[in-house]
């Protein structure tokens, strides 16, 4: 308030041709326009620390990262968040472990013996031949037809000797 008295008494002493301008500034507009700005920025300051809290909080599992991370969101004022874009973790967590368990059960279904080698087409354990690629998987009994393992010596099922398909043809 002195100020503005300050600034009146000068202006009305002297004839400035930057009276105009100064009486913008002394007036009431300039501090309503100064306090709009001020409260925008704050609001800006706030709503970005706001922003890294919710992003760190889906990119960082550790809690004294995601805390660290906030604090630079907050101090310094919008470096802070521009800093934290930069060294921030690519991925979103849960997309890691959505690709963690992705990449599990692309093994596991590696790992069953019920497809086919050839072109991964679902088999049932009795079939003889991949239906859809044609590839022979199993030898059947040659009593019993039914389909036997690779190491197996013996049909389980009709108790006839396996015989390697030189000795059939040998027969
Ligand atoms: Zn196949
Ligand atoms: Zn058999």
């Amino acid at each position: 308030m002195t100020s503005y008295l300050f600034f009146q008494t000068t202006t009305t002493q002297d004839e400035d041709p930057f009276d105009t301008v100064r009486d913008f500034f002394d007036s009431g507009v300039w501090l309503a326009v100064r306090n709009v700005a001020l409260f925008f920025l704050v609001v800006f300051w706030l709503a970005s620390a706001y922003w890294v809290y919710k992003d760190a909080r889906r990119r960082i599992e550790d809690p004294w990262l995601l805390a660290m991370a906030v604090a630079l969101g907050i101090f310094p004022p919008f470096i802070g968040p521009l800093l934290y874009m930069l060294f921030r973790p690519p991925e979103y967590v849960e997309d890691v472990r959505e690709r963690e368990l992705e990449i599990k059960a692309m093994e596991e279904s590696l790992d069953t013996s019920d497809r086919c080698p050839v072109c991964r087409a679902a088999i049932d354990p009795s079939f003889l031949a991949c239906p859809v690629c044609t590839t022979k998987l199993k030898d059947s009994c040659r009593r019993c037809k039914a389909p036997l393992e690779p190491l197996w010596q013996m049909c389980p099922y009709c108790e006839t000797p396996v015989e390697s398909p030189r000795a059939v043809e040998n027969l």
